[in-house]
């Protein structure tokens, strides 16, 4: 059985990964779903469980200044830490049994050798509930030459976050908000973790994008688009921005976003930053 990482042992046994800090009692999982406590230790029942694995053009990431032309083996898996209400990919985010199959990391490197790009993406729902299984894999990816890209809502705690940004070679980081209120109360998530790991991956010299779903009624105002530039300019002025289209999904139920404004945000990020991409349009 694959030890869990960043737990503390006992009943209730404390998680270290994420901000939400989950103390998971014996038998029980944390709000991810996949990181359990048995005998009072941390148990992965999840680990290695892959619930999607596709060749994806690297823009889907999206990553538009790494390698680009290229195409990409993309692992996915269940569960998350957050609880968006406008996941578009929730199915699988949201339900921890979804279908799986066994892909030891050693396959997944051999894969994606086979593949001819040499690169994975961690990607789809949340890959860093899995940072068991994605630290054998980036460390065997490393010596075979294969790159790391991680797509993630980067709401880590700083001590895996530095683990797992030191085998990654290219990360797309979800900003969703520039609101505490709104990670906090809305998305069950932490800003400040996720500004906090976007400008660590920054300063360790990870390539790095980060994107926002122009949501309806949640983020696509201008006093919240301008304090997301201000974090995005606070680390670098040259962080690629993606600002993209939302479709109603899950328990969002506005009307898709106007591809009008998602054009008009771009324009005035652009003013700030020097790349920002309207995407989903
Ligand atoms: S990783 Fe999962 S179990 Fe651990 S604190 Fe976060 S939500 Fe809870
Ligand atoms: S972080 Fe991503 S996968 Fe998780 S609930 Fe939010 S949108 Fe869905």
């Amino acid at each position: 059985m694959q030890k869990m990482l960043y737990a503390q042992s006992g009943n209730p046994l404390q998680c270290l990964l994420c901000p939400r800090a989950c103390r998971i009692p014996e038998n029980g999982r944390g709000i991810c779903g996949v990181r359990g406590c048995k005998n009072q230790e941390g148990v992965l029942p999840y680990y290695a469980g892959v619930t999607a694995l596709n060749l994806d053009p690297i823009e889907k990431k999206p990553l538009y200044h790494f390698r680009p032309g290229s195409m990409i083996l993309s692992v996915g898996f269940a569960g998350c830490n957050l609880r968006c209400p406008f996941c578009q990919n929730w199915r699988i985010s949201q339900n921890p049994d979804s279908a799986a199959r066994y892909l030891s990391p050693q396959e997944l490197i051999r894969r994606a050798l086979s593949s001819g790009y040499n690169q994975i993406a961690y990607t789809y729902s949340e890959p860093l509930v899995h940072i068991e299984y994605l630290l054998e894999c980036m460390r065997l990816a490393r010596s075979a030459g294969v790159a790391n890209v991680l797509v993630s809502n980067g709401c880590l705690e700083p001590a895996p976050a530095s683990a797992v940004l030191a085998l990654t070679d290219a990360a797309n980081i979800d900003l969703k908000s520039g609101s505490e209120e709104t990670y906090a109360n809305i998305l069950g998530g932490d800003l400040s973790a996720v500004t906090g790991f976007i400008a660590k991956a920054w300063e360790m010299g990870v390539h790095v994008e980060v994107t926002t779903l122009l949501v309806p009624g949640l983020n696509d105002g201008d006093d919240e688009l301008r304090r997301c530039a201000d974090v995005l300019c606070g680390i670098s002025r040259d962080l690629p921005w993606h600002l993209t289209a939302y479709h109603p999904d899950y328990r969002w139920k506005a009307p898709p976003t106007d591809p009008r404004r998602i054009v008009a945000a771009a324009a005035e990020a652009r003013k700030r930053l020097s790349y920002v991409y309207p995407g989903n349009i």
